[in-house]
């Protein structure tokens, strides 16, 4: 990787910082960087594979808690459906 303005390849991954940074672009796996040449902070796109960090919410995971609570409220309905039955 390398820095987009001076083209440096010494780039590292900087704090995130804010809301925007920890939550809305982490989600989208993209993470500030730092340039250690020229000190240009910037946003790239990241893919962390065979990583997933307490709290990161993955598509998969989310659909995995839709598929949970859309579960629980079909038994919920059946069990009241037999019961006025
Ligand atoms: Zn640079």
């Amino acid at each position: 990787m390398e820095c987009p303005r001076c083209l440096s390849p010494h780039v590292r991954r900087s704090h995130r910082v804010g809301f925007w940074e920890t939550g809305f672009l982490t989600f989208f796996h993209y993470y500030p960087f730092r340039c250690r040449d020229c000190g240009h902070r910037y946003h790239h796109f990241h893919q962390s594979r065979n990583r997933s960090p307490k709290g990161h919410v993955t598509l998969f995971g989310l659909a995995q808690d839709i598929l949970w609570v859309t579960g629980g409220v079909t038994l919920v309905l059946l069990w009241l459906w037999l019961r006025s039955t």
